[in-house]
């Protein structure tokens, strides 16, 4: 597969198909907690960065065979509002797939545009980011490409909630000493206020980020800022919900390519990994280690445990 991934087992989302719609790594933020890695190409130009039909005949296929999902998820490895054909995307799954659950990850920044907002609007679910509504903490954080601000970010969020009648679940990553500041935590709740989300997510880093230097936010610390923002639904991001059923079962043939699929645009845990794809741990072990010896994966420990990636 090209354009899909996974189906992987999401924290927020359950086993989600992502759809994939930009090169490795486009996007018009270089946030330094993304999971992606370091951003190549930084722009907030809107173009068929992928041919759209080509996505679409991908997305019959793969569907046709009914899979158990939870949702199909616009997401991967840059921002998917980049695509000017996302919209045709999206209306193909709704008119021929109903049944699936939509959602699309952005960081919000080319939401300011009519036409974005516009194509959007058959989502279920949007959930954009808003990391911080200061310009220093948004540039120290977001590192956005040239015209894209905090304002204009915050401007875009306000319009979607007029014209969007689905679900927004507004994405805080919490990043110590940048956005966790009084000042900067208040500027944030100031601007929910006008964007006036379904739930805030509260995040922090749980998987390996771009910059070493980013730590996560303590458990202690989210609670308090969990509650700085009850006067809104507000979630602490937790760990992945388990799922008795597999979504697919990944056949031994297949294992090591989608392996390597999933671990190209999210770093995982073994546990992750046997979740979303439903193969026995010894299969998956087999797979990974001799992944790791032949020097294309590595492994890196954080506090939720060891976390398989690419080697780039
Ligand atoms: S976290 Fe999202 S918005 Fe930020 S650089 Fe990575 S892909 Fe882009």
């Amino acid at each position: 597969m090209k354009y899909l991934f996974g189906p992987v087992n999401s924290r927020r989302l359950g086993i989600s198909l992502g759809v994939d719609l930009v090169p490795y790594k486009t996007c018009s933020l270089n946030c330094v907690y993304c999971e992606c890695g370091e951003t190549d190409r930084l722009t907030a130009e809107i173009r068929e960065y992928a041919p759209s039909s080509e996505v679409i005949d991908e997305l019959g296929r793969y569907l046709s065979r009914k899979p158990v999902l939870d949702v199909i998820t616009f997401a991967g490895s840059g921002e998917p509002t980049l695509h000017s054909g996302i919209g045709g995307i999206l209306d193909f799954i709704k008119d021929n797939y109903p049944a699936y659950r939509v959602v699309v990850l952005t960081n919000g920044t080319l939401l300011y545009r009519d036409d974005v907002r516009k194509s959007l609007l058959r989502a279920d679910t949007i959930i954009p980011s808003l990391d911080a509504a200061g310009d220093a903490a948004f540039t120290a954080i977001n590192r956005p490409a040239p015209g894209i601000t905090a304002q204009r970010l915050i401007d875009g969020l306000v319009r979607l909630r007029e014209e969007f009648g689905g679900e927004i679940l507004l994405e805080i990553f919490i990043v110590p000493g940048i956005n966790d500041t009084p000042d900067e935590l208040q500027r944030i709740k100031n601007a929910c206020e006008r964007i006036l989300p379904n739930r805030i997510q509260l995040n922090t880093l749980d998987r390996p980020g771009t910059e070493a230097r980013i730590k996560p936010a303590t458990p202690n610390r989210m609670k308090e800022i969990g509650e700085f923002f009850s006067t809104f639904p507000v979630d602490v991001v937790g760990a992945p919900r388990r799922h008795n059923e597999p979504a697919v079962a990944a056949d031994a043939m297949n294992l090591q390519r989608i392996i390597i699929e999933t671990l190209e645009r999210r770093p995982s845990t073994l546990d992750d990994l046997r979740d979303s794809l439903g193969v026995g741990e010894n299969d998956l072990r087999a797979v990974i280690d001799a992944l790791v010896s032949e020097n294309l994966v590595e492994v890196k420990s954080l506090e939720r445990g060891d976390f398989y990636t690419i080697k780039k």
